[in-house]
């Protein structure tokens, strides 16, 4: 760790308090009053500051979304960590993310899971995404550019998919490349209007069980279909 990646430590605890408070104020929408001890620490290590541009680093450990490069955002630090608890990732597991942004998300699931690949649409992020990651050892991160409606069937079946762009309806393709047992976690809904954060679970049938977590605003799923 850098000195400057040292200066970054207290902000970076006081996030986790926050986190940890939101958790517990939202609790009567997401039914969880805490996130698992893996998450805390894989938030506790990750660091948010070097996923933000420079003009942000003085607060990137704010409890917010920031603007990152291409018009685009980082979720706030309580969406990357509940969502990430929602995944429930196991040591082994495979994890799809579409929308990798900044690379945020996908370096806190590096922390918890065997393997991450991650599809961004626009080029220059996943890019910068890619270099950041491998910079700060990320070495179980494979970032793409492409359109992640279509998942990544090569790599496909997965133990788990986080969407972090908000398509109006459910992409087919992402639900068809998940194993029996995995989940699907992704904002649903309008551009400007209503979206709720969704679970959607595979059971070893096929059938699918979903439930609403929680109102949210994401960016929007591109994308030409
Ligand atoms: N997970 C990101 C992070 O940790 O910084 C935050 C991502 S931001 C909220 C949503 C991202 O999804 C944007 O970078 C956007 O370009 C990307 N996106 C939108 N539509 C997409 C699509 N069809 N396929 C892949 N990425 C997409």
């Amino acid at each position: 760790m850098s000195q400057e990646d040292d200066a970054f430590a207290e902000p970076r605890r006081e996030m986790i308090e926050a986190i940890k408070a939101s958790v517990r104020d939202s609790a009567s929408y997401t039914g969880r009053d805490r996130l698992s001890d893996r998450v805390i620490e894989a938030m506790a290590t990750v660091p948010r500051h070097a996923f933000v541009p420079p003009e942000q680093r003085h607060v990137a450990y704010r409890n917010t979304p920031l603007p990152i490069d291409a018009g685009q955002t980082i979720s706030q630090p309580l969406i990357v960590a509940l969502m990430t608890d929602l995944l429930e990732p196991q040591p082994d597991d495979i994890i799809l993310e579409v929308g990798t942004g900044s690379g945020y998300q996908a370096a806190v699931l590096s922390e918890l899971v065997k393997q991450v690949y991650s599809i961004e649409i626009i080029e220059s992020l996943a890019g910068q995404a890619r270099k950041v990651l491998a910079e700060r050892g990320y070495a179980n991160v494979t970032v793409r550019a492409g359109d992640g409606y279509a998942g990544w069937p090569e790599h496909a079946p997965f133990d788990g998919i986080v969407v972090t762009a908000a398509p109006e309806e459910i992409p087919p393709p992402l639900l068809q490349q998940l194993k029996p047992g995995g989940k699907l976690v992704i904002p649903v809904g309008e551009e400007h209007g209503y979206q709720e954060l969704l679970v959607l679970e595979i059971d070893g049938d096929g059938a699918v069980s979903h439930r609403s977590v929680l109102p949210v605003r994401f960016v929007p799923l591109t994308g030409d279909r």
